[in-house]
């Protein structure tokens, strides 16, 4: 591609700021080493069930604010500090969508932080479908999966105590945009609004890990565009260590396209280098299940849930040691 140079000078210049951000934290404490600990897929799928069953989770809806309140209080139980941002965007229908991002934060006076993020409101269409296009999906992949994986996660960083801060979000209408042509600020209406307001005005994170459509039978997940364009290190570490964790049939080490998700925003607003995880097939095209009602439990893969959840804490885990060679007994 024609921006290979710009590539190499970001590659040169994010490893000399983890460099030193290693070394000033290493010089004034050393940092006692935390065992990577064992996602656990039953945990992550269990929580995907559970958003199903508050019923169709999209804007404006019931459904959408008793989802809401009990992310809330599922952070709350692993001790995260939890902020309900409330905000007001115009969806591409005209209707003003009343939404609220979830922001749970562990360690929240560190200095040093990760942002782990997801969506958690779903489709209010199917239209992908042939059949009741019009109608909400269930949003077992996209939506629930990366909420699932990151509630998982949520516990095992409160069961055991990393040294760095760590905030999770969960990012409302990110699913309420239209597929025309120009129409891409129409998607992550929560993010964009984060972005420009984030919870704290000072925010800044090392690097940030969204999680989108990562539950789902035969997924595979490539190095995307905006990612590699943001955060090529981390994306080559975690495609590498998932390489030598033997989950590569996931993890793919090839390039893509540039997808419109959460993550640009974060990236083109707060500047935080930031990575993709979705599922993008070798056709280039989501999942088959994608915006149609095929996208419930009956897809949802533990494996899948397990490769990713694993993937994400092993690397959480090894950067905050200090060590990201590690390799990984699950
Ligand atoms: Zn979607």
């Amino acid at each position: 591609m024609k921006v290979i140079g710009i590539h190499v000078g970001i590659l040169i210049l994010m490893t000399m700021m983890i460099s030193c951000k290693g070394e000033n934290s290493d010089s004034i404490v050393k940092r006692e080493r935390v065992s990577i600990p064992k996602f656990e897929s039953d945990s992550a799928y269990n929580h995907i069930v559970k958003q199903i069953a508050f019923g169709k989770r999209y804007m404006n809806t019931p459904e959408h604010e008793q989802c809401k309140d009990w992310l809330v209080s599922k952070l709350e139980e692993q001790d995260f500090k939890v902020v309900e941002q409330s905000f007001s965007s115009k969806a591409y229908t005209g209707t003003m969508l009343n939404g609220t991002n979830v922001i749970g934060s562990i360690n929240p006076k560190m200095k040093d932080r990760v942002l782990l993020c997801a969506h958690y409101d779903t489709r209010h269409i199917a239209d992908k479908d042939t059949l009741d296009t019009d109608r909400p999906i269930d949003g077992a992949d996209d939506g629930a999966s990366g909420v699932a994986v990151l509630l998982e996660i949520a516990r095992l960083l409160n069961e055991y105590p990393i040294h760095i801060g760590i905030d999770i979000i969960f990012f409302d209408a990110e699913d309420y945009g239209s597929d025309q042509k120009g129409q891409d600020y129409t998607w992550g209406l929560g993010s964009q609004y984060w972005a420009k307001h984030p919870h704290d005005n000072k925010y800044d994170a090392q690097y940030g890990i969204l999680l989108d459509m990562v539950g789902a039978e035969g997924a595979t997940f490539r190095k995307e565009g905006f990612s590699m364009q943001s955060a090529q290190v981390t994306v080559d570490q975690i495609w590498g260590l998932a390489s030598r964790m033997g989950k590569q049939k996931y993890f793919v080490d090839e390039r893509i396209g540039y997808v419109t998700d959460d993550h640009r925003f974060i990236i083109e607003k707060a500047n935080i280098p930031m990575v993709d995880i979705i599922n993008v097939q070798e056709n280039g095209s989501f999942g088959d299940y994608h915006h149609k009602h095929d996208d419930n439990i009956d897809i949802i893969s533990k494996a899948t849930l397990g490769a990713v959840g694993q993937v994400v804490t092993a690397y959480i885990y090894n950067e905050a040691n200090g060590d990201n060679e590690v390799d990984v007994k699950y």
